[in-house]
C-alpha cells in the first residue's frame, strides 16, 4: 500500500484491480490502507481542510424516484414541502456560513429534476450574484439537470461550481432510479464542463451497491474530470425504499472507501458530507486520515448536522487546519 501510494503520489492512475483490491483490505491492515491514503492526501492537500455549506432552498414533492431520497413524491416521508425561498433568504443564510461557520463555499439546493421555471432561474442568477458582492465564498448551485445556456446564464450572474452527483455506478443506477437516467447525469457533468465551470460530483453510498460498483463509480468520476467528490453515507429515512433490505455499512467499510477514492482521485477535493456522523460514529475523525480534505458544516438537505464548533474543534484536534482560501 505504501509502495502504491509513492507511485500514485509520482503521478500513476491506478487500475481497476487496484482499487478493487484496497477497497477489499481486511479490518486489521485497514489501519495501513489509512496511513498510506493520509500520505497521499498530505502530499497533495497538506493539512488544510476546507469547509462548505449548503441550503436546501426548495424542498419535497420531486417527480423523481430516486430511492434514498426523503423529498421524492415517490415516498411517503414526513419532509417538509416549500418553494423556491427568496433571494435575501438565501443570501443571508450565505452571509451567515461564511462568518458564523467559516465556510468558503456555498451551494444552493433545490428538490426537483430540473429548474421548473425561467423565473426560478432568475431569483437563483439573482441570489448568487448577492453572494458574489457580499462574501468571498465559492458560488455553487446543485439544481438537478441543466442545460449549458442554463449554467452559463447562471455563471454570467456568478456561479462558481455546478455540483451534480453521479450518485452511484453505472451498473447500479436502475436500481436506485428509473425516472431518469445515468447518462442524462453525465449530461449534465459535461454541459457545466463546456460552459467552463467546475464540477463537484460524488455518489451516496450504502444503497446495496458492491465494493466493485464502488469503485467503478471512482474511476467514472476521474474519467470526467470533476474537481471535488463528495461522499455521503446513507441515513435511512423513514419511507424511503433504501436501506430497507441493506445491513448499514460499517465505519471500516467507510473508512475503506473514503482511503480508495483518495488513491483514485489523488488531487481532488474529497469530502465527507452526509451521513458521516452515524456511519462513522467515534471513528468520524479518521476521515481525515482516511484522505478527506473537506466536509460540510452546517445541516444537510432533510437531516441536520452536528454543530459547526464541533466539526471546527475535531479539525484543530487533529493537529490540521481550517483553510480560509477560497479556491
Ligand atoms: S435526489 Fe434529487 S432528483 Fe432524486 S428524488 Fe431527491 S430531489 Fe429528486
Amino acid at each position: 500500500m505504501q509502495q502504491l501510494a509513492r507511485e500514485v503520489i509520482g503521478g500513476k492512475n491506478i487500475s481497476f484491480d487496484e482499487a478493487l483490491k484496497l477497497i477489499k483490505t481486511g479490518d486489521d491492515d485497514t489501519i495501513n490502507l489509512l496511513a498510506a491514503a493520509q500520505e497521499i492526501v498530505r502530499h497533495f492537500k497538506g493539512k488544510k481542510v476546507k469547509l462548505c455549506s449548503i441550503i436546501n432552498a426548495k424542498s419535497g414533492r420531486c417527480s423523481e424516484n430516486c430511492s434514498f431520497c426523503a423529498q421524492s413524491a415517490h415516498h411517503q416521508t414526513s419532509c417538509q414541502v416549500y418553494p423556491l425561498m427568496s433571494d435575501k433568504e438565501m443570501l443571508s443564510a450565505a452571509q451567515t456560513a461564511e462568518k458564523q461557520m467559516g465556510s468558503t463555499c456555498f451551494s444552493l439546493v433545490t428538490s426537483g429534476k430540473t429548474v421548473h421555471t425561467d423565473q426560478e432561474l432568475i431569483t437563483i442568477g439573482r441570489t448568487l450574484a448577492g453572494i458574489a458582492q457580499t462574501t468571498k465564498m465559492n458560488r455553487c448551485v446543485s439544481l438537478g439537470t441543466l442545460s449549458q445556456s442554463q449554467i452559463e446564464q447562471l455563471k454570467a450572474a456568478g456561479l462558481t461550481r455546478i455540483h451534480h452527483n453521479l450518485e452511484t455506478a453505472e451498473s447500479f443506477f436502475p436500481k436506485m432510479c428509473t425516472t431518469h437516467s445515468y447518462a442524462e447525469r453525465v449530461a449534465t457533468i459535461k454541459a457545466a464542463k463546456a460552459a467552463g465551470v467546475s464540477v463537484c460530483s460524488g455518489g451516496i453510498f450504502g444503497l446495496g451497491e458492491s465494493l466493485e460498483q464502488r469503485v467503478e463509480l471512482a474511476l467514472a468520476l476521474r474519467a470526467l474530470e470533476v474537481v471535488s467528490v463528495p461522499i455521503n453515507i446513507l441515513n435511512p429515512v423513514a419511507g424511503t425504499p433504501a436501506g430497507k433490505h441493506h445491513p448499514p455499512i460499517t465505519p471500516w467499510e467507510v473508512l475503506r472507501l473514503i482511503a480508495t477514492y483518495r488513491f483514485v482521485l489523488p488531487r481532488q477535493d474529497i469530502g465527507v458530507f452526509g451521513g458521516r456522523e452515524k456511519a462513522l460514529g467515534t471513528l468520524q475523525p479518521l476521515m481525515f486520515t482516511a484522505g478527506a480534505n473537506v466536509t460540510l458544516v452546517g445541516n444537510y438537505l432533510t437531516t441536520r448536522g452536528q454543530a459547526a464548533e464541533q466539526d471546527q474543534q475535531m479539525i484543530r484536534d487533529l493537529g490540521l487546519e481550517i483553510d480560509a482560501r477560497v479556491h
